[in-house]
């Protein structure tokens, strides 16, 4: 698969790890920041520098300082890095994003002898959204049900308008095993897998999920066990900030 897009969905993981972990930590930061500015007021202070351990008090307070500072660059970083994950939006018109992303795949799916149809309506209109965010949903998407079919099926993507909402709708079906009630109620939690170590890192529906809704967008599912799996996605044709 594209190295890009694999780089891609990895750093859209990150991104949102990255904006947790830096809001957590943020916090902590400011309160030692704020005491260990504390500790340097009171090295002022003749009864301290009178202290035999005046140095060490010194030394210390500068180490304190120094990797406060660094750790807060460290912060700044990764919340650079997790607003690079804002949506930017252009004119797309959504036949165009499926078939380029398809294209990464079409070798995986030959040499599981998967059959992809499509149903793509000619008479789309172009919507308003980000393309390299929508690519990744639908990877992760296509990812699913070339998993869950293995080899031999049938993988079905359809495209739709609905007027009355002004929503472009993307439908991924596979004839793969379906998944139980159980697992179902779970697919969107992060972290959540069925698949084995290494293989799945269960943050691809959850990404997909805040992804799609960062657009203005709904994703929602429709499975049976035995049967398949269908993935419904609607888009707003206006992006609204
Ligand atoms: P991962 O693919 O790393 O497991 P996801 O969040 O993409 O993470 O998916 C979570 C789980 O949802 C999968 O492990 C699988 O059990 C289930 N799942 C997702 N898509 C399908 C599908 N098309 N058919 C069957 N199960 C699916």
């Amino acid at each position: 698969m594209n190295e890009e897009l694999i780089q891609s969905s990895k750093m859209a993981a990150l991104g949102k790890l990255a904006a947790g972990v830096a809001h957590e930590v943020n916090n902590p930061l400011a309160v030692i920041r704020e005491k260990a500015g504390w500790m340097r007021d009171l090295l002022e202070e003749e009864d301290v520098k009178a202290s035999p351990n005046f140095q060490e008090f010194v030394d210390a307070v500068d180490k304190i300082e120094q990797h406060v500072e660094r750790a807060g660059t460290v912060v700044h970083r990764m919340l650079g890095f997790a607003r690079r994950m804002e949506p930017v939006c252009n004119d797309l018109y959504i036949n165009d994003v499926l078939k380029q992303t398809t294209a990464f795949l079409e070798n995986e799916i030959r040499f599981r002898n998967i059959e992809l149809i499509w149903a793509l309506n000619p008479d789309l209109p172009t919507i308003q959204s980000d393309a390299a965010q929508i690519q990744q949903v639908i990877l992760n998407l296509f990812n699913n049900a070339i998993d869950a079919i293995g080899r031999n099926g049938h993988i079905t993507v359809k495209t739709g308008y609905e007027a009355e909402t002004d929503m472009v709708s993307i439908s991924l079906r596979d004839d793969g095993p379906g998944m139980d009630k159980e697992v179902q109620r779970r697919i969107f939690d992060p972290f959540f897998t069925t698949k084995n170590v290494g293989e799945g890192t269960g943050l691809g529906l959850s990404i997909s999920y805040s992804i799609i809704n960062k657009l203005g967008g709904s994703i929602r599912f429709e499975s049976e066990a035995g049967k398949g799996t269908e993935f419904i996605i609607l888009l707003p044709v206006k992006h609204h900030d």
